[in-house]
């Protein structure tokens, strides 16, 4: 989601014309100088397009003198902006300040929209023309307060801004699961228990490319797409290169899946190839569930291990749903279902970028990023960039250690949930 940043020095009506593009939907508190907001980020649409919407009024920070700090703030903005919004009060003209802003957007080279603000009627029109001097281009004529121009004013940011990426999947039609695991762990056991006892196999359908076969199937009233299923059902007797293909057909069950069901043997020992399947489905940012199957072989002393195994061995996939099953006696199998719907709304979830960041402000202030060099990084906001899997954006003026960052993701688990669903956490960097 591209990000537009509202900038310019106390008073000239930012929170106004904030407001104003947020519709009513949103309150944002007056525009007090020296007031630090805790809200800075909001979701916007205009005509359609969605975009984040960032009031850097909060940020009047240390440096001296006001003409310093509004710079100081448009240099934060331009550095995590896609576009600015630079707001100027018409009536009053260009000031000191405002030349200090200039200076840095001219200098920035980022798309600006100038906003000449205040332009109530006719007669403050000409003033406007005066802010020419900023050497920012035309001056768009704006009342913040009774509407005015804004409309214009958005259509000119939003074509500085750039165009979101497209979806990379297809959309629509039943769920896509891959069925993955290691050979003999019970895959093609499960897969016909589950098209099997449901007594409910639609169809079976051929793909063009690399001949996968995907089943469908109903299950919990819900029909199901089992992904590259032929190399399920065709087992693959080669002695030599066995692994390599077990692991070409994983990769291409996990590219046309949503979420991976990753069957584990409950009965033996983890191995190398179950983590290192787990690990394909994180990095291919797919939901997942952990199918503990054969559970029917277990005795009470293996699954006291297998809990200690677990929270040793699969730390990192911590928030996966998991179900202990019997391919063979067919328990618990139905718990299948609702551990994939639950995967899946993790995967599909998203915050609103004003939720987000009241709590994120809520856990910097309590637990401040660690000292980098002598200086504080600072976490300006966040705002959730996408989903499937969920991806957020920090936008911070400083490095933030690894560690720091996923105790973020913890604490943003915590909050929120996205059970089911490897989360990324990305920075942008403004040093
Ligand atoms: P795949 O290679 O992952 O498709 O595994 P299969 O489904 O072919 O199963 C391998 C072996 O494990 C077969 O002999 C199955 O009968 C057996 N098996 C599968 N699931 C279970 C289970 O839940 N319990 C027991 N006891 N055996 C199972």
């Amino acid at each position: 989601q591209p990000v537009l940043a509202v900038v310019g020095r106390p008073n000239v009506g930012k929170s106004t014309l904030v407001n104003r593009i947020l519709g009513s939907r949103q309150a944002v508190v007056q525009d007090v100088p020296g007031v630090t907001r805790d809200r800075v980020a909001y979701d916007a649409n205009w005509r359609g397009r969605q975009f984040t919407l960032v009031d850097t009024g909060g940020w009047l920070a240390k440096a001296q003198g006001l003409a310093a700090q509004v710079a100081e703030q448009a240099e934060i903005a331009v550095g995590l902006a896609d576009a600015v919004l630079f707001v100027v009060d018409a009536r009053v003209g260009a000031t000191d300040e405002d030349e200090a802003v200039a200076r840095v957007l001219r200098r920035a080279g980022k798309p600006v929209v100038l906003v000449a603000n205040k332009v109530d009627d006719a007669r403050s029109e000409a003033d406007a023309q005066s802010l020419w001097s900023l050497g920012l281009g035309e001056p768009i004529m704006v009342s913040a307060m009774h509407g005015r121009g804004s409309g214009d004013m958005l259509d000119l940011a939003l074509e500085a801004l750039p165009e979101a990426p497209p979806e990379r999947m297809g959309e629509g039609g039943p769920r896509r699961v891959a069925l993955i695991g290691r050979p003999n762990v019970g895959k093609s056991s499960l897969l016909n228990k589950l098209a099997g006892e449901q007594r409910a196999v639609v169809d079976s359908v051929a793909g063009t490319t690399r001949d996968p076969v995907d089943e469908l199937i109903e299950l919990g009233g819900t029909t199901w797409r089992f992904v590259d299923t032929a190399g399920i059902r065709r087992r693959f007797r080669e002695s030599q290169g066995a692994d390599y293909y077990a692991t070409l057909r994983t990769q291409s069950a996990l590219d046309r899946a949503e979420v991976a069901v990753v069957l584990i043997d409950a009965s033996e020992p983890l191995t190398e190839q179950d983590l290192r399947i787990l690990t394909m489905v994180t990095e291919a940012g797919r939901a997942l569930v952990i199918a503990y199957n054969k559970w029917d072989l277990t005795d009470q002393e293996r699954r006291d291990y297998l809990e200690a195994e677990i929270d040793r061995q699969l730390y990192h996939v911590r928030w996966a749903p998991r179900v202990n099953i019997s391919a063979s006696t067919g328990r618990h199998v139905e718990r299948l279902v609702p551990a994939i719907e639950q995967a899946l709304d993790g995967w599909e979830q998203r915050i609103s970028t004003g939720q987000l960041n009241a709590w994120l402000n809520a856990l910097i202030a309590a637990t401040p990023p660690p000292l980098r060099g002598g200086k504080q990084p600072r976490v300006l906001f966040a705002t959730q960039a996408g989903t499937k899997p969920p991806h957020f954006v920090l936008f911070t003026t400083g490095f933030l250690e690894e560690t720091y960052r996923r105790f973020i993701e913890r604490k943003l688990r915590e909050e929120f949930g996205f059970a089911g669903t490897p989360v990324k956490l990305t920075m942008r960097l403004r040093e």
